[in-house]
């Protein structure tokens, strides 16, 4: 027998979930194993350690780095068929590689637990369709609608990237409704990401209306079960579209046609720990790689997705005026300089609250701060209620009679004496929802007023409660914090106030100003959005503030063009590209000492002109107990920082300092903290 007559063996490399290896192991087929029962995207049982583990199959070779002889054999085959395609499997190595994460980790986030625990691949429950009784048709679209309905209709099939800058009742969900039936019309499916659990049931109730078809629904509050069961429905082609948070990009879509990110500005797309990946990134990259159209929706586009426009990356499409009859609101500075402020309300506020409501319209607040106040101060000795474990106050919380720490969870009874020096001349400061609700309901005491905030809506099924109730008319005052801000439908809001403008002024992060231009127009979005105008005020003591100044007279498109003009000026994203190590720990010296070691090691790597900024300690310095420092990365040039990177991030997982401190990389960072 010659050399060439032995079957060479097949080396499966698989990746394991949830084990940070940034490789991936290596195993050997079972003897006589054909080959067809072995293709990438199946999933294995393999022995690890002194257990067995579920692992996915990436690839098959038939070579190693290590000798054959150390490497075992796989335990069982589980599936017959792969879960994932070709171009899923191809899109998970992407962002591994970009993200510069274990590529077991993006495993575990692109599969539900029970199929990561190699639970069956059997669909329980099909979703039900609506009758045939009730569908809505499409409506008859305007100029605007129909010219992006056609661009974008014009190239399924291909990849493209349209921003579709729809001004806050442009009707760009009618837009995606038509281009959602083309596609089903073509048989195949559609993907679309919302920013927001809370923005699923209006927009599936929407779907529901008009298609007659399954709709698939993942967010990470629905069962593991269920999620399960969306995957495998859209996976199995049996479900054409699928409607989630950033948690369900990753489904396996066998026929994909088209991808519909909404509100495609808003930062809850990037996760913001563990796998920090933006979906809307992602989601073009996925386009990319299946040749498909992807179209990013908003009133507020990014400024990365506008830079892109300009440099023809993507196409604008614009719809700059409200459909139907509605009318764009009228947005007024409310200067309250020298003004004696009712908690937090102005006497002119107070007063256009009242003529509203007398005309039985529904008023809408803008707070962006939970609890009653968020800080408890003594008169007597200027004792502060801090957080122990945080460089943080407590936030003072009528309702529970608490005080609670907004960073680690941390709670204590709310005190009526200073535990200091036994006074009790306690004062809280600054205004909180809870606070502001009080004042309404004793301003208006026949009114019904709604507090929308992450602590009012935490029972299942609360949120949904409020936003019936306010549809139907029930509720007259609703104040709120970002909840509020994001795409929500408030046909009878013709008073929307943003009651603390100020403070998103005097941010140390770049993005705060491109935040606070979106989150005024957003929350302005919510006012006279059907027959009647509605009306806009923003209270601040900064009138003249150039931001304010030109978001009003110019509109959000001029501010962004001024706005990346000034990232271009200063070399900050996107004409910059970042990442940001993270390194926490209990002992202060460990982080320090560990991202010096990082610092090192990068400039030994000898990759030119990346800079490297700290380290430093991070905005919040301590948290949760924990000593918190930073090292960021920046580079003009995209390849030379992730060059680096691919080199750094291996090794600094072996560093012996590595296991002192917790750390995390994050590429294209949204939130400096
Ligand atoms: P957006 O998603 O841009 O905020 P929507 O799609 O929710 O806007 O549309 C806002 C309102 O305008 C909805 O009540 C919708 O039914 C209505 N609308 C949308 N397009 C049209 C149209 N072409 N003619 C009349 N009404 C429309
Ligand atoms: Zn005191
Ligand atoms: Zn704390």
């Amino acid at each position: 027998m010659t050399t060439n007559d032995i079957p060479l063996p097949f080396i499966l490399k698989v990746a394991i979930p949830a084990v940070p290896f940034f490789k991936l192991f290596e195993y050997l087929a079972p003897e006589d194993c054909p080959s067809e029962n072995l293709q990438a995207g199946i999933r294995l049982e393999v022995p690890f350690g002194k257990r067995s583990k579920i692992a996915f199959l990436i690839a098959i070779s038939t070579e190693s780095e290590y000798p054959i002889e150390k490497l075992k054999p796989i335990t069982r085959i589980i599936d017959d068929a792969p879960l994932l395609g070709c171009c899923d499997l191809k899109l998970l190595h992407w962002v591994a590689n970009y993200y510069h994460h274990p590529i077991g980790e993006v495993m575990s986030t692109a599969f539900p637990v029970a199929l990561r625990q190699g639970k069956d691949t059997i669909i329980k429950k099909l979703p039900k369709i609506s009758d045939n009784k009730t569908k809505t048709s499409p409506l008859i679209c305007n100029d605007a609608q129909q010219q992006a309905i056609d661009a974008i209709s014009a190239t399924l099939g291909e990849f493209n990237v349209f921003v579709l800058d729809g001004v806050t009742g442009s009707g760009k969900t009618e837009v995606y409704m038509q281009l959602i039936q083309t596609v089903l019309n073509r048989g195949q499916q559609i993907l679309v990401l919302v920013p927001e659990i809370t923005l699923t049931p209006q927009l599936q109730q929407r779907f529901e209306q008009r298609f007659s078809t399954h709709i698939a629904i993942s967010h990470s509050k629905i069962t593991d079960l269920q999620r399960k069961n969306a995957w495998l429905l859209m996976q199995s082609g049996v479900c054409s579209l699928l409607l989630g948070t950033r948690s369900a990009l990753f489904t396996p879509l066998p026929n994909i046609g088209l991808i519909i990110l909404d509100e495609e500005h808003d930062s809850s797309f990037k996760q913001q720990e563990g796998f920090r990946f933006s979906a809307r990134d992602v989601a073009v990259m996925r386009g990319k790689l299946a040749s498909v159209p992807v179209v990013l929706g908003s009133a507020t586009p990014s400024l990365e997705s506008l830079y892109n426009v300009k440099l023809q990356r993507y196409q604008h499409l614009q719809l700059p005026e409200r459909a139907g009859n509605a009318l764009p609101p009228l947005v007024q500075i409310l200067d309250i300089r020298q003004q004696k402020l009712q908690e937090g309300l102005s006497a002119k506020l107070v007063e256009e609250i009242a003529v509203t409501l007398a005309k039985n319209e529904q008023v809408l607040l803008f707070l962006n701060r939970r609890g009653f106040a968020p800080t408890l101060i003594c008169d007597g000795c200027g004792w502060v209620a801090r957080c122990v474990h945080c460089d943080a106050n407590l936030v003072i919380h009528r309702h529970k009679n608490l005080l609670r720490c907004h960073h680690c969870g941390t709670e204590h009874q709310l005190v009526s004496i200073c535990p200091a020096c036994q006074s009790n001349d306690l004062t809280s400061l600054g205004l909180g929802t809870e606070r502001l609700e009080s004042v309404l309901t004793h301003l208006f005491p026949d009114k019904v007023v709604l507090r929308l905030d992450r602590d009012s809506t935490q029972k299942k099924g609360a949120l949904d409660d409020f936003l019936a109730q306010i549809h139907a008319g029930d509720a007259h005052i609703i104040l709120g914090t970002q909840l509020l801000a994001k795409g929500h439908h408030f046909p009878s809001v013709t008073l929307v106030a943003i009651l603390d403008v100020d403070s998103g002024l005097f941010s140390t992060d770049f993005h705060s100003g491109e935040k606070l231009a979106q989150l005024i127009v957003q929350v302005s979005g919510r006012a006279g959005r059907e027959q009647k105008q509605g009306k806009v005020l923003l209270q601040t003591r900064q009138p003249d503030h150039s931001l304010l100044v030109e978001l009003l007279r110019d509109g959000y498109t001029k501010f962004a063009v001024l706005a990346l003009a000034e990232r271009e000026m200063a070399g900050l994203p996107p004409f910059s590209y970042q990442a940001l190590l993270r390194a926490h720990a209990e002992n202060e010296d460990m982080p320090i000492m560990f991202l010096q070691t990082v610092v090192e090691l990068a400039q030994s790597l000898n990759v030119q002109n990346v800079q490297i900024l700290g380290a430093i300690p991070a905005p919040m310095a301590r948290r949760a107990g924990q000593y918190r420092f930073q090292l960021l990365f920046q580079h003009t040039n995209r390849t030379a920082l992730h060059t680096l990177l691919k080199q750094l991030v291996p090794q600094i997982s072996t560093l012996k300092l590595a296991a002192k401190v917790r750390w995390s990389i994050d590429v294209d960072p949204v939130d400096l903290y």
